[in-house]
Formats: C-alpha cells, sequence, structure tokens
C-alpha cells in the first residue's frame, strides 16, 4: 500500500478536553533545498510544507495552538478564551489536506488564542513570522509586511522582556531574525544596532553558526546596497 505523506494525528484539545484529527506531513517525504534568510526552510515539494499543517485547531471549540504554546493557562485566561471562542465559533474541520487560505486562517485563530492566553512574545513573533510565510507564497506582498512587522515587533518585545530564556530560541537566533526582518522592513538603522548586540554575543555564543549567517547577512546587504548606489540610473 502507497504511504501518504500526509497522516492524522489525534489530539486532545486543552481547553475543552474534546478529542479531534490534526494532520501532518511525514518528515521522510520533505527535502529541504535551502533557507531563505529569515531561516524559512524551502522545500522542494512545496505543497507538503509543514507550516501548512503547524496549527491544531479542534474541531468542536476552536482553540488553535501548536507544540510550542506553554501546556500552561495563567489565571483566567481559559474563561476567557472560552467566552471568546463560544460567541465566535462555529465547528469547522480543519483536517485532511490543507490549502493555503485555510492554513492562513489556522494562524489567525492561533494568533487569536495565543494573545487571550498570554502566550510569551517569542512564541507570538513566531507564529507571525510562519503566516508572513504563507503570504510571502501567495504573493500578496502587503499581508506579508504587515506580519513580517508584527513579528518583528514581538521579537524585539521578547528581547527586551527576556521571555525567551528557557525556551528553544536562543539570544542569537532571536536577535537575528529581529535584525534580518528589519532589514526587510527597509528598516537599515534598526537592522545595524540588532546585528551589532548580536556580533557582541559572539564570544558567549551557544549558535556560533548563526553568528556566522549574521555576519554574512549583513554583508550581503551592504555589497547589495553599494552595487545599487554605484548604478544611479537604472531604475
Ligand atoms: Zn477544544
Amino acid at each position: 500500500m502507497e504511504v501518504s505523506p500526509i497522516y492524522t494525528k489525534s489530539i486532545t484539545c486543552p481547553l475543552c478536553n474534546h478529542k479531534f484529527s490534526s494532520s501532518k506531513t511525514r518528515s521522510r517525504f520533505l527535502k529541504i533545498e535551502g533557507h531563505q534568510s529569515d531561516l524559512r526552510p524551502i522545500y522542494q515539494n512545496a505543497e507538503l510544507d509543514p507550516n501548512l499543517y503547524h496549527v491544531h485547531v479542534c474541531f468542536s471549540c476552536g482553540y488553535s495552538f501548536t507544540e510550542d504554546f506553554s501546556p500552561y493557562f495563567p489565571p483566567n485566561t481559559k474563561q476567557r478564551i472560552q467566552d471568546a471562542l463560544n460567541s465566535n465559533w462555529k465547528p469547522q474541520d480543519f483536517s485532511g489536506v490543507r490549502q493555503h487560505g485555510q492554513a492562513i486562517a489556522s494562524f489567525k485563530l492561533a494568533i487569536f488564542c495565543a494573545l487571550l492566553k498570554n502566550e510569551k512574545q517569542v512564541i507570538i513573533a513566531g507564529l507571525y513570522l510562519r503566516l508572513s510565510w504563507l503570504y510571502s507564497t501567495i504573493q500578496s506582498n502587503d499581508q506579508q509586511k504587515r506580519f513580517q512587522r508584527l513579528a518583528l515587533h514581538s521579537y524585539k518585545e521578547s528581547y527586551s522582556i527576556g521571555d525567551y530564556t528557557g525556551t528553544k530560541m536562543s539570544v542569537e537566533r532571536l536577535l537575528y531574525l529581529a535584525a534580518d526582518l528589519s532589514l526587510q522592513l527597509s528598516e537599515e538603522q534598526e537592522a545595524t544596532t540588532l546585528f551589532s548586540k548580536l556580533i557582541e554575543q559572539q564570544n558567549a555564543a551557544t549558535e556560533p553558526r548563526i553568528v556566522k549567517l549574521a555576519k554574512e547577512r549583513w554583508q550581503t546587504y551592504r555589497a547589495e546596497k553599494n552595487s545599487q548606489s554605484i548604478q544611479p540610473f537604472t531604475s
């Protein structure tokens, strides 16, 4: 029997305890061809992009979350989320093959829930960033920029309050992402500050690869900028 690249997983909703199905891509079908500057993996087969299946959406109550969410609900947040979903949620099935439109809807739901749950800024930033990737795939430039801006804001917030500590996110990776997003949004001054902070960390870096990447990214950007500035008559 042929194995499908998409499989179904049974998930228990942390909010209402209902069991529902959620789809995932089998990792052995994924071939990474490279990475974009914001560390987004580029897959040989874009239709199998695991980002499409990153969010679990409870069929019954609509609570939407990822494996990065904390299992802990701060006081009163369960009630707050239930109240917000009760008045808006109509049961919808997000299992099976997901198209971009449905994946975008799943991320918006997850962001809505994460904000009500007071999730860490680093987690919220990751949702904004991944949503910007989906918009980039469907070439919706304005929406891509809108969510890149929100991701940048949340990464900077996370850096200043330090809520990334104890998560999978290292300080180097956090600063790199914020710096790269600043460059993509043409905020050069901001990018300079963030890259400098990152380079300052290099002796204590737990991810020296990211520091190296940051230096390369900055050099490539400067080189591109210089080559543009000596060709003032090209459009
Ligand atoms: Zn639920």
